[in-house]
This record gives structure tokens, sequence and C-alpha cells, in this order.
């Protein structure tokens, strides 16, 4: 519940700032004299003396109704340095935008909150806050926002920007400016500010290794060494057995409790026990000290979305890897095959409602119970059927395709020399089920298995087609439910 205020933002306070702008071709070190709080006071400056890296308009801060008097100028001269030595402190300290305080504090796990207090004799017309998250790994973040505030002489602008689901998640920076408008047009930038978000209600401990890095707060120094042991072997199984890699730094942020998770991760459903947050390699994850076997299982499988997402994921198409395989790999990874899952899969093969991959290609969140349940055992059979006859290279090309921009049929063509319907049947009839029936004449089934397609029941080959569109169908609303999203990888057990 408390919150902290960043150094730069309340060094910032009492800055005096005038149309200073950070633009690139500033010297750094002027940027970082203003950015940190170096009082700067264009206004009062001779000009002999200005700062010549800090950016002013002349017309702002010397106007010269004189050239329009020329003739007088020389006896008028003399009055007005007599009046400006009178008038100038007063003057000129009313002269552009004073800031008194810019500030961000971080109130998790609600959300961040800004304020900038803010003078102009002149009067402020507007105020505008910029932020952006500038460790955000995939895409910009950028976000212009109007703050709340009163047009005046003097105004206090606020405004916050609220955490929900995978949003600004512990760790993350936020960098923030305002834009100040004066009433008669002049624009006045404050010089860019940051802020860490941190769940300063717990108290971390840290310990890293490579890439890696374990913050924990309860349990003591065994049980976050206990986690970082976890991860590193997770990670190094990951890359011999399934062909998935890490690229990127990962931070793993531990919580206690799946209660004290969820409350953590705003917007969260109740049920969750883990978060990946590849766009700031973050996962959260709740495991209480005292049930590490779990704990262990539970990061493998989110550590797994982590490292898929980016593989996976392609600078304009994002991350579409489809959710059979990205669950498949994560249930694949925690380990050996829970009797539960077997369970589902062997009824599903004897019932030959084994659903089709394509059916899997949308997440299952939406799903509930059994459904969900034999959707991550169907996944995790069809991975496990891939890696035992193909191993971990071709699953890494698949992946890897699937970086590059192809759709889950061109990588597994480029991966695996063969169509995803072949593939699809291979696994099938691993799994002691005939091809699919795709309806089509020249259908995947005419492998040796054509007598049993023509011994169907002749409604059979309508059958699959209706199912398969009303599936399709069921896929695309679940698309659509989770399209305004964030991406929560739900550990299915417990
Ligand atoms: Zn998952």
């Amino acid at each position: 519940m408390t919150g902290e205020i960043s150094r730069k933002g309340a060094k910032a306070q009492r800055t005096q700032v005038a149309k200073v702008h950070c633009h690139p071709e500033r010297s750094e070190e002027s940027c970082r004299r203003s950015s940190t709080g170096h009082k700067i006071r264009v206004a009062s400056a001779p000009a002999s003396a200005q700062d010549d890296r800090v950016t002013t308009s002349p017309s702002r801060f010397a106007p010269s109704p004189l050239r329009a008097f020329a003739p007088l100028r020389e006896a008028l001269i003399v009055l007005a340095v007599l009046a400006a030595l009178v008038l100038a402190t007063p003057v000129r300290a009313e002269e552009g935008v004073v800031v008194r305080a810019s500030e961000a504090q971080v109130n998790f796990p609600r959300g961040v909150s800004f304020r900038l207090e803010a003078e102009s004799a002149a009067g402020i017309a507007d105020v505008q806050l910029q932020v952006n998250t500038p460790g955000q790994r995939y895409g910009a973040a950028v976000r212009n926002v109007r703050p709340t505030f009163a047009a005046g002489p003097s105004v206090t602008a606020t405004w916050t920007w609220p955490r929900f689901g995978n949003q600004l998640p512990p760790g993350a920076e936020v960098t923030y400016r305002w834009r100040i408008t004066e009433t008669d047009g002049r624009v006045t930038e404050t010089p860019q500010s940051s802020v860490r978000v941190q769940d300063s209600r717990h108290d971390w401990q840290e310990i890293s290794d490579g890439p890696i890095t374990v913050r924990w707060y309860k349990g003591g120094e065994s049980f976050g060494r206990d986690i970082l042991g976890a991860a590193r072997e997770s990670t190094a199984r990951l890359r011999q057995i399934q062909g998935v890699e890490l690229r990127y730094p990962l931070t793993i942020h531990v919580y206690a409790s799946q209660a004290e998770l969820f409350e953590a991760v705003p917007g969260a459903p109740g049920w969750i026990g883990g978060i990946s947050i590849p766009e700031f390699d973050t996962v959260m994850i709740g495991i209480e000290p005292t049930n590490l076997p779990w704990g262990r299982r539970a990061l493998t499988h989110e550590m797994t979305h982590q490292l898929v997402f980016q593989m996976t994921h392609h600078p304009t198409l994002g991350s579409r890897v489809p959710t059979w395989l990205n669950e498949g790999l994560a249930v694949v990874a925690e380990g050996e095959t829970e009797a539960r899952n077997r369970q589902l899969v062997d009824e599903a093969v004897d019932a030959d409602t084994l659903p089709t991959l394509r059916a899997l290609s949308a997440p299952f969140s939406a799903q509930s119970g059994h459904l969900a349940g034999a959707a991550y055992a169907a996944s995790e059979s069809a991975v496990r059927f891939l890696l035992d006859a193909y191993g971990p290279e071709k699953m890494r090309a698949l992946l890897l395709g699937l970086g590059d921009g192809l759709s889950p049929d061109e990588s597994v063509q480029r991966a695996y020399g063969k169509s995803f319907d072949q593939l699809e049947d291979e696994w099938r009839r691993d799994a002691g089920l005939r091809p699919f029936d795709r309806g089509r004449a020249d259908g995947a089934a005419d492998d040796g298995s054509a007598g049993a397609n023509l011994q169907r029941d002749p409604s059979d080959g309508g059958i699959p087609w209706t199912v398969w569109l009303a599936l399709a169908l069921a896929g695309a609303t679940l698309v659509a439910a989770g399209a305004g999203g964030w991406l929560v990888y739900r550990r299915l057990r417990s």
C-alpha cells in the first residue's frame, strides 16, 4: 500500500523550467543537468552568459517594443535600464512556467499516480503528460494522456496509470514528462523523469545467476536458492529436450501464496497460479515455501511460456504460437505425464473425441472443467509425440519459423518437411486413432488407411465438418474474448 517517490521526480520539484527540451542535438550533459534538477534561470541570465545548451525562445524573454521607436531608442534605453534594475527580479520571476512539483508515486498494486504543480503569470491553458515504459521489449508503449486539472495561473494536474493484468509489473520502469501550454500558446516541456514500479508491500530478497534473477520475500535464503536452481534446471532441460531457448534476461517474482499473487495482479482470475509477462522479461508466480515440488512444476510451466514467446515473437505480427503448441510445451516441461492427463487422452482416444490441433489453436482459458483439462492433455500428447518422433531441433525450427512470421502451416512445412495435417495424422495414429477425415477426396487418409475410410458410415463424412466448423466458430469467439488482453497462462491443476 505504501508507495515510493521517484528520486528523480523528487529532485525535479521546485525546478524552474523554461522551454527546456532534451532534443537529440542537445548535449548529453545538458540533458543530464536539467533532468537531475539543475536550476535553469534562463529568464534572468544575461545574453552573453546564457547557457547555449538550453533551447530558448528570444521573443519570450526579450520583448522588444523599442524597435518600433528607433528615434527614441537611445533615450528610452536609459529609462529601460533603470526600470529593469528596479523591476528585474519580480517581473522576471513571474515570466514563463515555474514547476513547483513534478512527481510520480507507485501505489502498488493499484497504479502509478503522477502529479504536477506549475504556475504561470500568463496562465496555463493546457497540460499533457507523456508516459513511457522504455524497458518494454516488444513494441512502443508511449502514451500521451490528458491529466485532470483546472486552467489558470496556478495548476495542479494529476493522472493515474492503473495497473491491470500484465501491465506495469514489478520492476517496470516508467518515464514521464509534462507538456505545459500557456494561454499565449507558448509550450514548456519538463525534463524526463522516471520511476520504477515495485511491490513495496513486501520485503524482497534477490539472487541472480547470469540472465536469471529471482526475487522473493518468504522462505529464507535457501528457498530463493532452490527457486533459482529450479529455474536454471528448467532452462537447461527446455533447451536440450524441447528446443526452447532463453534469449533475454528473466526476472521471477515469487509471491508466498496464490492469494498474494492474486492481489498483485489486478483483474486476474481467482485461479491464477502464475503469469508470464514476456514484454517485461518477468514471471510472477505464487509458491508457498512449503510446497516447492508443486512450485517447480508451476515455475517451469510459466517459464516455458516466457521462452516460447521470446522465440515466436515477430516484430509486426506479435507471437502467433497456437495454444496447443504453447501449452503442450509448457505441460511437457513440467516433467512426466500426470496420471490424470494420461487418463483424459485415453478416454478421448477410446471415444474418438480427441480434439483436432486446429480446434486447440485458440486460448483454453475460456473453457472450463473437463473441456479445458482434455485440451491441455491433448496438447501435451501432441507435443510429446513431436518431440519423441522428431526431436528438439525440429521443434526449435518450428518455433523460429513462427518468429519469422510464418503461419503454423508454413512453419510446420519448413521445419518438418510435411504438412500440418500429415503431422497431425501421424500423432493420431501414434495415439491409436485413424487419421482425421478432413472431408477431402484426396484426404490425408489415403496412405494405407483408405479402406477404413471407405468403410465408414456414409454420414461420417459430413459430421466432422460440422463439428469442425462449430469448433472454429467457438475458437473465433474465444479469440475475440481474449483480444482485450493480457496473457495469463493458467496453471491448470491445483
Ligand atoms: Zn500455460
